[in-house]
């Protein structure tokens, strides 16, 4: 469909590849394994294979790691390491002969969330996506701040407590380690007398809303901690909104309810007293945000 663009969110396992109309529907999507171990000149020719058929004048990429936007090159990934140094936006222009663009990929879905649900209200937004990982996406005046070294947003990895538990990241008290998947399984077995089996974010979600004993504090717990690393962001940043997307996020008001209750608390009104809190229903926010940054005029 003219007007559509392809979003590609590169995780270290999936790939997941969408073609997205103007508005941000996806009108269909595939995935596959990300393969990290092999060439990526391999990558780029399995993913063109994908969307041979599909009509689209433009193509974004979401990345697991740190991406310089400018040139659409890799520079750091934990998970992709091969990758690294190879750029991603001259090998998609050649390869699908349309524009293409490559970001980190909490950026990109941060974009999709803001451009779908906020842009017409909101100038100013910070992007949190809770899963494995917590990641983060700034948007400063309608743009998206990529910092020095395309490094910014990181807010996963700030420290709430340089005495807690220890992040995957090395570092202690992150606030990954409290509201990312592990921390918050890690709270339920400290809390719960019997975990849900098996034990997942989905599982803690519905034990708590059916009133099983403890469940309510594993949230309670993830959610003040969470409210704790956003009230950080919101006095940095005076946004307009705090966008929260990702599984944990769709536990709605049980982690929702926690973190209004530390903004509330907040002695600085002026930051909080306006604020938007939005968790919009869950998408392929990784897809459809990298296409709909390769929209975007740079
Ligand atoms: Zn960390």
């Amino acid at each position: 469909m003219r007007g559509s663009s392809v979003g590609v969110d590169v995780g270290g396992t999936f790939v997941k590849i969408g073609l997205a109309a103007k508005d941000g529907t996806l009108l269909r999507s595939v995935s596959m394994p990300t393969e990290p171990g092999r060439p990526p000149e391999e990558f780029v020719r399995r993913v063109a294979g994908a969307v041979k058929d599909w009509r689209f004048d433009s193509v974004g990429l979401g990345l697991a790691g740190g991406v310089d936007a400018a040139t659409g090159t890799l520079l750091f990934a934990p998970n992709l390491r091969r990758w690294v140094g190879f750029s991603f936006k001259r090998a998609f222009e050649r390869a699908l002969k349309v524009r293409a663009v490559a970001d980190n990929d909490a950026n990109a879905a941060v974009w999709g969330g803001y451009a779908v649900g906020l842009k017409k209200r909101a100038r100013h937004v910070v992007g949190v996506t809770l899963g494995t990982g917590v990641g983060g996406g700034l948007i400063l005046d309608g743009r998206l701040h990529r910092g020095a070294d395309g490094a910014a947003g990181e807010v996963g990895h700030q420290t709430l407590d340089p005495k807690g538990p220890l992040c995957g990241c090395g570092k202690r008290g992150c606030l990954e380690a409290y509201a990312g998947t592990a921390g918050l399984l890690r709270i339920a077995r400290r809390r719960m007398r019997r975990v849900p089996s098996p034990l997942t974010p989905k599982a803690l979600a519905d034990a708590a809303r059916a009133g099983v004993p403890g469940a309510r504090a594993v949230w309670d717990e993830a959610g003040t901690w969470l409210g704790v690393g956003l009230s950080n962001l919101v006095l940095t940043f005076n946004p307009d909104a705090v966008l929260l997307l990702g599984g944990v996020a769709r536990s709605g008001r049980l982690i929702l309810d926690p973190v209004r209750r530390v903004f509330a608390a907040q002695p600085f009104r002026e930051p909080f007293a306006r604020l938007r809190l939005s968790a919009p229903a869950d998408r392929d926010w990784g897809c459809v945000g990298a296409a709909l940054l390769s929209r975007e005029s740079r």
